[in-house]
């Protein structure tokens, strides 16, 4: 184990130190959707960037339907995402009864 030669001061530790702290960044608006997002990244929530969309977002609908597929087995796509969608919507409806 490396020993270090001499003792390290308390000024000299705290300087070393001052660096440390997490910086806090400033918070852009999505031209798209007006959400809060970081400067110079494409938008999490819609995927767009500079007025034109780069990133394919899937809705929750669709990750659920990407879930189940990967689950069942590659053979029922087609077949699972029909049925799916209308479950979805259903329960959908049914959540906000719930919680009020
Ligand atoms: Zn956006």
């Amino acid at each position: 184990m490396g020993l270090p030669a001499k003792r390290r001061t308390k000024q000299s530790k705290r300087e070393r130190a001052s660096h440390f702290a997490l910086k806090t960044f400033r918070l852009t608006t999505c031209s798209h959707c007006k959400r809060k997002i970081r400067p110079h990244m494409a938008c999490p929530h819609c995927g767009y960037y500079n007025g034109r969309q780069v990133l394919k977002i899937s809705s929750k609908i669709e990750k659920r339907a990407k879930r189940n597929k990967i689950a069942r087995g590659d053979k029922k796509e087609k077949e699972v995402t029909e049925p799916k969608k209308a479950e979805t919507k259903t329960t959908k409806t049914a959540e906000p009864k719930k919680k009020a």
